[in-house]
């Protein structure tokens, strides 16, 4: 007898509302166009390029759909890639650290997107292999399927 392993994240993907996966999508390709930040210079007065801006809005709309996200949960997610941005030496890149619940629910995301997308393009496999089977014909009524296909055609232009 075999036992079915079933992973420990299953319920809280389960929460994840398909709109918060739709973001999460989208958020992986907003792309950003900022230029490397001056920290020489006046970095305070920066403007975030319309990706970056597009990026935290979506980010909001996240933060609304997770189930279980407290106001001091931000970001709400991280990418697991994310590097210090600040300037090496300085107090706050001595103090930057990977914010590793938000790396956990990217995490998440990531997997439960990668599940759907799985999930629909075995639908889709599926209906296509129904409808190949409905249109399995034999190799000898091919030919007669071909003339009654140019016959409906000659009548349809009145020929
Ligand atoms: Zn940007």
């Amino acid at each position: 007898m075999s036992t079915k392993r079933i992973p420990i994240h299953r319920p809280i993907r389960a929460q994840i509302p398909l709109e918060a996966l739709d973001l999460f999508r989208e958020m992986k390709n907003v792309g950003c166009a900022c230029p490397p930040i001056n920290w020489k210079g006046r970095y305070w007065e920066r403007q975030e390029c319309p990706g970056c801006e597009r990026w935290w809005a979506l980010h909001s709309r996240l933060a609304q759909l997770l189930p279980g996200i407290r106001p001091w949960h931000w970001p709400v997610i991280q990418s697991p890639r994310a590097r210090c941005p600040y300037p090496a030496g300085s107090n706050a890149a001595a103090q930057w650290r990977p914010n590793e619940a938000a790396q956990a629910r990217w995490r998440e995301l990531e997997a439960a997107l990668k599940e759907r997308e799985l999930a629909r393009r075995e639908s889709i496999s599926h209906a296509a292999a129904r409808e190949q089977r409905g249109r399995r014909v034999p190799a000898s009524a091919c030919r007669d399927a071909d003339v009654v296909q140019t016959g409906s055609i000659q009548n349809h232009y009145g020929v």
